[in-house]
């Protein structure tokens, strides 16, 4: 056979970003001057964390949010730093505020602090522990992680049925792992959460009618790990050493594409599967703010 339908979370984020860019002007029919706001926090210069940010804005833009990117010196200070989170927490213009991750920083900070120093009501990634703890008890009003959020959305799109359905996410971590393995509970899938501690890992991935893996380990997971039929969504964004390229690497996942879509039902492709759907998510997370804010504003 051909093997597993391929989805293409690029021509997902794509569909997506036109319909917030719809909401958005609708947002200025009712109020001419309004334009959605998001902040971009970056402590240094990371090139990874350079690439993420202007994928960001790039989208931003085509939506109509304004988004600005905010440097900051690798030599802040916590306080500091979380003194300009205040500030933007304050700014009527801002909806959305994110602390790209990792900090880029000489001082010991602690991220924790800097994801918990952001408003609840403007924490656009999820991560305040205000909205984990909201997702954690199914309380589904606040904001979703957007790598997981991407994931569950690439997921429904397979018309696969989530309730019932056993499902395995590979990977705890508080940006993927864990909040995956909550919206797949309270989307009533049964879900067994596996990490590196886990004995006899493919075991477990084999009952899997869903699987989410969040590992940061480059094609670890093979075809025998996977239940013929399975939805498999790969988090992974790892980059391998390729002399066919020009640029001498090349992206890979953390499953083992080529072997697994023989297996699968369907499967994300690295790049282009799991990554355009973290931005698309941002933005809807953003334009959700946003859209909040202007009620309020029309309503005094
Ligand atoms: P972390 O390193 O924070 O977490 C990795 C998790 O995988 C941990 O829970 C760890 O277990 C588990 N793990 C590591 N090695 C193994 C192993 N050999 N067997 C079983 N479990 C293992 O990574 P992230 O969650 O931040 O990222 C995961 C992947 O997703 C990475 O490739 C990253 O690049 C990518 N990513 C992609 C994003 C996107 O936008 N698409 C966004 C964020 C991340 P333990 O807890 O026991 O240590």
């Amino acid at each position: 056979s051909n093997g597993a339908n391929v989805i293409i979370g690029r021509a997902v984020a794509r569909t997506i970003h036109g319909e917030l860019g719809n909401e958005v002007l609708s947002m200025k029919k009712l109020l001419p001057n309004f334009t959605p706001g998001l902040r971009i926090v970056q402590v240094g210069g990371r090139e990874d964390s350079n690439v993420y940010i202007r994928m960001k804005i790039k989208a931003a833009e085509e939506i109509g949010i304004e988004a600005v990117h905010v440097k900051l010196p690798r030599t802040i200070t916590q306080v500091e730093l979380i003194d300009k989170i205040n500030d933007l927490n304050d700014d009527p213009r801002v909806h959305g505020i994110i602390v790209q991750m990792p900090l880029d920083c000489e001082r010991n900070i602690d991220s924790h602090r800097i994801t918990d120093a952001v408003s609840p009501e403007k924490d656009v990634d999820g991560l305040h522990t205000i909205n984990e703890g909201r997702l954690a008890i199914g309380d589904l009003g606040g904001f979703l992680p957007c790598t997981p959020w991407g994931c569950i959305e690439l997921i429904r799109r397979t018309g696969v049925e989530i309730a019932g359905a056993t499902a395995v996410v590979l990977g705890r971590s508080k940006i993927v792992g864990t909040p995956a393995a909550e919206m797949l509970k309270w989307a009533h899938a049964t879900v067994t959460v596996c990490h590196s501690k886990t004995r006899n890992i493919e075991e477990i991935t084999r009952t899997a009618d869903i699987l989410v893996v969040g590992i940061g380990v480059p094609e670890m997971v093979k075809a025998s790990w996977i239940k013929p039929g399975a939805v498999v969504i790969d988090c992974g964004i790892n980059v391998k050493p390729d002399p066919t390229k020009p640029s001498g690497t090349r992206l890979v996942g953390d499953v083992d594409y080529w072997e697994a879509k023989k297996v699968a039902g369907h499967i994300t492709p690295v790049p282009f599967g799991v990554g355009p759907m973290t931005v698309a998510m941002l933005m809807k997370n953003t334009v959700r703010s946003a859209a909040k804010a202007l009620d309020r504003q029309l309503r005094t």
